[in-house]
């Protein structure tokens, strides 16, 4: 009898480990770290979409209107030659590779190894719209982009801020680490723009306006210096520049923030008091913080909060919570157009040149590459003229996809490779069918930075190949050197030999106990990652959104994330079970708001800002007047603004919007 495999959930970045009977693709939880058997409904029904009749099964190529089965030799030799022309033609920047936060380490260290050998750093992944901040901020601060302590920390810690982050719907498992810590007596503080699942469990919930988080965080940490119960020592010791912060945050009274968040200034007096004094603990945030023109801004102030009482390393965690399977991996391995493999700056002399002895070659390129926020108006430009995706769906996931969608028809190449035919394949010029997560063997890494190995429970369907097999036929066609691999172990154990801290282990390691941490479990304990050993303290003021309520458009539009979808819905909608659990998407409404303007429960309502108009039907539920939220998964991102913050992360928080009841239920 075949044993249960062990396999890492497709779904979210915490992590969770499955165990797949081969036979009847059933799955149960693992025991060991980090899910502790348990899982969500996501990961209980997660073989579903692997054999959905829709799986692509054989390459694609268009010719015309028309698209065609054609041979894996003949797919591979006519991608390789046109984008060899197009490099040829107008230099290695025309073409760009988006790399796939849903594959393995190893896959996305194939592709962004192809881009950087091709001569080009147009690498990138959809990172880019979720923590691209966090990264960001995090380096500027405490030298490191990464969730700095392991989840099982969160149990001793006295208390949990989560900011902007619904764990109870997109990271369900997170939560009993968050109960286990409220039973060890922490108390739980929630800030979040409606009443989420996650306030349920809190013992403050604090409802704030959308944009506003910045002048919440800085009232909280006036509180604490004016009250002086801040970690002087920590300060003094381990950090710079706390005088700026605490000159910039003397303007933000509880009172003055007040009249800027909508929270009553004696609650944050009290939630002020109740972080600092319970003597250690985590902030955990997503992209309520992140997806805003200031999200760079709003991750700071969040670590400055942390940093002005030492909850950094053994008192305390950042957590930047990762949304997909294996993001933080595909980010670690290099798929970032700012990076090289381990965050290390392209400028970074020492470390590139290592890499390009690895790989073969006197040196890579050292230009910053395209973000993919940036890749749809460098296409309308005509500077990009090819675009390699490795299961990525921008034509969903993109902020005012419309924009995106026509981007995508004036490219000379488009090539995706993926499991179906997503909305962005219907654009490509070849489609490369790819196999499903547990069809191949792989490392991941969550959130946690654990990366854990996945095993193959059954073959790929039809003449799909897993995607290290495409690239590796890809990179030598190309003619790269480098790429023979015949097993996936030989790309991991690459890998390992790119960063000092693996080099000395073996892959084999992945496959016992519940993985290794890269570069180490617990960051920051003795000296935080920059050159100094110092975290910096960087003072922030409010910044405005982008666009602002007005009289056209005089609702706040915001996106959100419902417990059985995940991501732009290719694989979820695929899932019987999850699409049976969750129903139809709907537009949540204030109810006053909704007696204003004759919608009720059910009805069908247009909303519509200056990007496009969507519908959906009316959910009334509980969030503040003004303000009105649409799952993300299906097609708010018709509507949604483009504006980037600085690290190239769209405003997906914040849109100016309208709404008019189009017919009752
Ligand atoms: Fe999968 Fe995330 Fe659910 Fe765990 S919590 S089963 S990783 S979706």
């Amino acid at each position: 009898m075949k044993e249960p495999k062990t396999v890492v959930c497709p779904y979210c970045g915490f992590g969770c480990r499955l165990l797949v009977d081969p036979k009847t693709m059933r799955v149960k939880p693992h025991r060991g770290e980090p899910n502790r058997g348990k899982l969500c409904p996501k990961g209980l029904h997660a073989t579903e979409f692997v054999l959905s009749g829709d799986r692509l099964k054989r390459p694609l190529k268009r010719e015309g209107s028309r698209i065609r089965p054609i041979s894996w030799g003949q797919a591979i030799e006519e991608i390789a030659g046109k984008l060899l022309e197009i490099r040829e033609l107008y230099g290695a920047d025309a073409v760009a590779f988006i790399a796939s936060s849903k594959v393995s380490n190893e896959e996305n260290y194939l592709l962004q190894k192809i881009a950087r050998l091709f001569g080009t750093n147009n690498i990138d992944n959809c990172a880019r719209l979720c923590h691209e901040a966090s990264v960001h901020a995090l380096k500027m601060t405490v030298g490191a982009g990464a969730q700095t302590n392991p989840y099982e920390d969160l149990e001793r810690f006295g208390v949990i801020l989560i900011w902007g982050y619904n764990p109870a719907e997109t990271h369900p498992v997170v939560m009993d680490y968050i109960l286990k810590a409220k039973r060890n007596g922490a108390k739980v503080i929630v800030v979040d723009v409606r009443e989420t699942r996650t306030m349920a469990f809190a013992d403050y919930s604090l409802v704030i306006r959308p944009g506003t988080d910045i002048a919440l965080a800085n009232a909280m940490m006036n509180v604490i210096i004016l009250e002086e119960l801040y970690d002087e020592e920590f300060i003094k010791t381990r950090t710079f520049g706390f005088s700026e912060v605490r000159m910039a945050v003397r303007k933000y009274t509880p009172e003055y923030a007040e009249k800027v968040t909508g929270i009553p200034a004696e609650t944050i007096r009290e939630v002020a008091r109740t972080f600092a004094l319970a003597g250690s603990g985590a902030i955990m945030w997503g992209m309520g913080l992140t997806q805003h023109v200031s999200g760079v801004e709003n991750v700071m102030a969040v670590i400055d909060l942390a940093l002005l009482l030492g909850y950094i390393g053994e008192k305390g965690g950042l957590y930047p919570m990762r949304g997909q399977n294996n993001v933080q991996g595909a980010a670690y391995m290099g798929a970032l157009s700012e990076f090289l493999p381990g965050y290390v700056p392209l400028t970074d002399e020492r470390f590139r040149k290592r890499v390009a002895k690895i790989w073969g070659v006197e040196d890579l390129p050292t230009e910053r590459g395209l973000y993919l926020t940036e890749l749809w108006e460098a296409i309308e430009s005509n500077d990009i003229k090819a675009l390699y995706i490795v299961g990525e769906n921008p034509a969903v996931s993109e902020a005012d996809f419309i924009r995106v969608r026509n981007a995508l028809r004036r490219l000379d190449l488009l090539v995706v490779q993926d499991i179906f035919m997503t909305r962005t394949a219907r654009y490509a010029h070849y489609v490369l069918p790819a196999s499903a997560f547990c069809e191949k063997e792989g490392s991941y890494m969550n959130s946690e930075r654990r990366i854990q190995w996945s095993h193959k429970v059954c073959e790929p369907m039809g003449d799909s190949k897993p995607d290290w097999e495409i690239l590796t036929m890809l990179g030598k066609a190309l003619g790269l050197p480098g790429f023979n691999y015949s097993s996936v172990e030989e790309i991991t154990a690459e890998y390992f030999r790119l960063f000092p801290l693996l080099e000395e282990r073996s892959v084999d390691e992945l496959n016992v106990g519940d993985g290794i941490f890269l570069p180490k479990k617990r960051l920051h304990t003795w000296e935080f990652a920059t050159p100094d050993g110092k975290a910096r303290f960087i003072a922030v003021e409010q910044v405005q959104p982008w666009e602002r309520p007005d009289y056209e458009y005089p609702f706040i539009l915001t996106t959100i994330r419902l417990i059985s979808h995940y991501n732009t819905g290719e694989m979820t909608l695929r899932s019987p079970s999850l699409v049976r659990l969750m129903g139809e998407p709907r537009v949540l409404i204030n109810r006053s708001d909704a007696e204003r303007l004759g919608i009720h429960d059910g009805d069908w309502v247009e909303i519509e800002t200056r990007r496009g108009k969507i519908r959906m039907r009316a959910k009334l539920g509980r969030i503040p007047s003004g303000v009105v939220a649409v799952p993300f998964h299906f097609k708010a991102n018709k509507i949604t603004s483009p504006a980037l913050n600085k690290a190239g992360t769209p405003e997906l928080k914040f849109s100016a919007a309208r709404l008019r009841k189009l017919r009752s239920e």
